[in-house]
């Protein structure tokens, strides 16, 4: 069980206080198990600047809407085994 999942496939951004190029951009939306996540999964992913140290935090603009359960695959997977283990249970 790890802190955070590391972000990808993120357009290369520049810090807004010094211009240098960002990197290593980090969620704890994901699974938290120090795996590679794309952005487009998350609604929040963040780093800070490796030159100046300014704090860079996305947050997705739109709020979640209310949706029912059946839109969402449910998945399991027995405690100790890794994250992408997950078995899709057949719900009628
Ligand atoms: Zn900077």
């Amino acid at each position: 069980m790890g802190m955070f999942d590391e972000i990808t496939e993120v357009p290369e951004q520049k810090c807004q206080g010094c211009g240098a190029v960002l990197g290593g951009w980090q969620s704890k939306d994901g699974p938290c198990e120090c795996t590679e996540v794309a952005f487009w999964r998350v609604s929040n992913f963040y780093t800070s600047c490796a030159k100046c140290g300014m704090w860079h935090d996305f947050s997705l603009k739109t709020e979640p809407t209310p949706r029912p359960l059946s839109d969402y695959q449910l998945s399991i997977r027995p405690n100790g085994t890794a994250w992408d283990q997950l078995i899709k249970v057949t719900r009628s």
